[in-house]
């Protein structure tokens, strides 16, 4: 449904997006992952046909968005990192408007208006979207993309400054999108975001595709390689006692809080080790290692 050829984009000298070969299938939830920088949002620019390729091609359901733009953006919904809207109209005039460029019916506009509040939880909602939170913007946002009913859909980095709630909601539409058979392009720099949602994941580093995958592999290839360590996070309700264990490799203490650097999840032990000091514990957990740690040690291998 979507591919890319060579696909390269270069800004005054810099390349954002270098020598890119991807394909996504028909109905994939596809996470494009990589850090600040990477040349993600540039793709996502190429792929919906609002900036040229410098070399290379890139097609949507078959056609070349350079070519044929607008026949692209006909199948395709794109949610931008910043959604703008017009602050002083309520949700539905804001996506009246945007229906107006598909040529609907005054009737085909309202009921899918409808419809399309009622799946981004805004049918109701009084208020003009200038005084809306990010949350409710982001779901005005997606209620936007999904005006034409694309065949495709292009978020950008789609969770970012959501809070929890927020983002579970926003999870949800996406696997309800992508069980009507909707191919999903989403970007973003969380792991454990892409994670939750895709089921098959590129990683993009400096321009270049690094690995892709199902969900499986690409977890494979990013689970910690022999040498390397977990970090476990502990919390206690009362100051933390001294943390004895072959397992520890390094321990930062701050009070009721410490970081452990360990060769493996030695959580079972520790938690059996504070509860024999009649300690209560808050919270412990094996920390994800952050996307850098992640590319760096993809680099290494
Ligand atoms: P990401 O979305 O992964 O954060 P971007 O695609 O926004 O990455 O940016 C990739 C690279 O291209 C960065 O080095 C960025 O500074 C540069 N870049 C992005 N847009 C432009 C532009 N319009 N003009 C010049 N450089 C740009």
């Amino acid at each position: 449904m979507i591919q890319t050829e060579n696909l390269t984009k270069i800004y005054n000298g810099n390349t954002a997006v270098d020598g890119l070969n991807l394909t996504v299938g028909e109905g994939e939830i596809f996470g494009f992952l990589g850090p600040n920088g990477a040349g993600k949002s540039t793709t996502i620019l190429m792929l919906t046909g609002m900036i040229e390729p410098t070399t290379g091609r890139c097609l949507v359901d078959g056609i070349e968005v350079a070519k044929d733009p607008l026949a692209v953006k006909k199948i395709i919904g794109y949610l931008p990192e910043d959604v703008g809207f017009y602050g002083n109209l309520t949700a539905e005039q804001n996506l009246d408007y945007f229906a107006r460029f598909y040529g609907m019916s005054a009737g085909e506009r309202k009921a899918r208006i409808a419809e399309l509040l009622g799946l981004v939880h805004l049918d109701g909602v009084t208020q003009k979207a200038g005084e809306y939170s990010r949350g409710m913007k982001q779901r005005l946002g997606l209620a936007q993309a999904l005006i034409n009913d694309p065949k495709v859909l292009f978020l950008d980095e789609p969770t970012a400054n959501l809070d929890p709630e927020g983002v579970r909601e926003y999870r949800d539409l996406i696997i309800a999108l992508a069980g009507e058979g909707k191919t999903i392009f989403v970007s973003s720099h969380i792991l454990s975001e892409v994670r939750a949602v895709c089921r098959t994941i590129g990683l993009l580093v400096e321009g270049k595709l690094v690995t892709k995958g199902t969900l499986g592999d690409v977890a494979r290839m990013l689970a910690p390689s022999d040498s390397s360590t977990i970090r476990i996070v502990i919390e206690t309700v009362e100051q933390l006692p001294d943390l004895d264990d072959p397992g520890i490799i390094a321990i930062e203490r701050s009070g009721n809080r410490a970081v452990i650097r360990a060769a493996t999840d030695i959580r079972d032990r520790l938690s059996a080790l504070l509860l024999e000091q009649g300690m209560h514990i808050r919270e412990m957990r094996v920390e994800e290692p952050g996307i850098e740690d992640v590319f760096m040690a993809i680099y290494r291998r």
